[in-house]
């Protein structure tokens, strides 16, 4: 048996339950195939896959807070610390009702490979709670926050682990765990990132991740001789990274017609309205019902429904396997040209393939939202100066990032004879430099 399937079937074994995890490992260990083949001996005498597959630890822990009522309420808080070979774990924490131990990892183990090629000195972890900060208050929100940081801040500090912002987590939350971090441990350091601006947060942090996925986006078409220009997008979610790809393909010229939330979806012919989806989600956090009751061009539908409209170019924004095989067929038949996912995972190996099987060129989340983590470490980088840069300095970083993150991930599919397989480059060159600093570091 090839070392890989061997690894496989461990992993399988050993993880029978988390089935986001096992399809992450799957997804990686597949397209590294040809990688470990050309080092096999080496890599399986020092056991690299099986250390690169089991977390270097795990937390989970209590977290009780007192509601409004006076009503004691417990969630249950995570961690994964997965790998730290080229850098401090950094990652976000994820607030969400459907969050368990096996999303952390999918996401923590992602998160390792993504980080690599950012360039940046930075490991993988990520954290989270099944804590939904939907319909409280802003005082449960501080009591929750406060609480789970209590526990949290035993095993983070700028130096070892510093999460940041996901699904559920944004400035409101970031500010609460900050603050509740430096009473505990009396210590003023960059800690977490996505903090606000007025206490160490970077500008264009809050755009990065959304921004940087049209940058690579433009680079992916520039490349095949095209642009972004009059393109008809469809953009998933509504959210932190929805919102700012919106706006980002909007200055680029593009038409973006659709955006959704966890209960129904836009269809917008006239393209989206940012300032008016900005105020609907961000200020009064509403449905999007009251994008379309403010707006005469905009259909509001309920359920699921982005991947059927006629579009040149989609960007998964929301959450994971959110475009399953029959929108990728149905997107294949209306003519995309490209998918670039925003969100981490949001289209099955199924889609993936079926995609890629169909000439669509399709990147994957851990290259094509790099942005926002890179712009994270952008903001340890300046915690650490005790410097700010402006605007216009962190979004030509998080442009030249992108640029380079693109012809990185082209550059790796093609040392392997898979020229256009942007997934497999990814893999293949987040992989290398991980592993090359993991052999480097001896048995650890
Ligand atoms: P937000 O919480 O800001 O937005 C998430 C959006 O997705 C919301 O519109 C939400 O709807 C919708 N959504 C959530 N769960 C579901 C579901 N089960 N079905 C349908 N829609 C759903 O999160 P972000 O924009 O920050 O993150 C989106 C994705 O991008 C995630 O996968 C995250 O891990 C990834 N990501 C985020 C980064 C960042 O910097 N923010 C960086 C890299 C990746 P509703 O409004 O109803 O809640």
């Amino acid at each position: 048996m090839s070392y890989v399937d061997e690894v496989l079937e461990r992993v399988k074994t050993k993880n029978a339950s988390e089935p986001e995890f096992l399809q992450a490992a799957e997804e990686v260990l597949e397209s590294l195939r040809p990688v470990i083949e050309a080092n096999e001996e080496t890599y399986r005498k020092e056991a690299l896959l099986e250390r690169l597959t089991e977390p270097d630890r795990q937390f989970k822990f209590r977290v009780p807070w007192v509601d409004d009522k006076g009503q004691v309420q417990v969630n249950t808080g995570y961690r994964v610390q997965f790998n730290n070979a080229i850098g401090p774990y950094k990652g976000g924490i994820r607030l969400h009702p459907s969050v368990n131990i096996g999303i952390i990892k999918f996401l923590g183990f992602e998160q390792i490979f993504k980080n690599s090629l950012t360039g940046l000195p930075i490991g993988g972890g990520k954290g989270g709670s099944d804590f939904n900060p939907k319909g409280k208050s802003d005082r449960e929100v501080m009591a929750f926050c406060q609480s789970f940081m209590t526990e949290l801040c035993k095993y983070i500090g700028a130096d070892v682990d510093v999460p940041a912002g996901d699904i559920g987590t944004g400035a409101r939350e970031i500010g609460y765990m900050f603050g509740q971090y430096k009473r505990i441990r009396g210590m003023y350091e960059g800690v977490l990132t996505g903090k606000g601006l007025t206490y160490g947060g970077s500008l264009a942090r809050t755009e990065a991740t959304g921004y940087g996925l049209v940058y690579i986006t433009e680079e992916l078409l520039k490349d095949h001789g095209m642009d972004m220009k009059d393109k008809t997008v469809v953009v998933s979610g509504a959210g932190n990274v929805a919102i700012y790809a919106i706006q980002k393909a909007q200055q680029l010229g593009a038409k973006v017609v659709t955006c959704s939330d966890s209960t129904g979806w836009i269809y917008d012919p006239e393209g989206i309205d940012v300032a008016l989806l900005k105020d609907v989600k961000e200020v009064k956090r509403a449905r999007l019902t009251e994008y379309a009751a403010a707006r005469k061009s905009a259909e509001y539908h309920e359920g699921r429904g982005v991947w059927s409209i006629k579009c040149d170019i989609a960007l998964p924004c929301a959450t994971q396997n959110e475009l399953l095989i029959d929108d990728a067929k149905q997107l294949v038949a209306n003519g995309v040209t490209a998918v670039c996912e925003g969100a981490n995972m949001p289209t099955t190996l199924d889609a993936t393939k079926y995609l890629q099987d169909n000439g669509v060129l399709f990147i994957c989340g851990k290259a094509s939202n790099a942005g926002g983590v890179a712009t994270s470490a952008l903001e340890m980088s300046q915690n650490s100066q005790r410097l700010s840069w402006t605007f216009e300095e962190v979004d030509a970083k998080l442009q030249q990032i992108m640029v380079n993150i693109y012809h990185n991930i082209d550059d790796a599919a093609k040392r392997y004879g898979m020229e256009g397989n942007y997934v497999a480059g990814a893999n293949i060159a987040g992989f290398e430099k991980v592993a090359n600093a993991m052999l480097a570091q001896g048995v650890c």
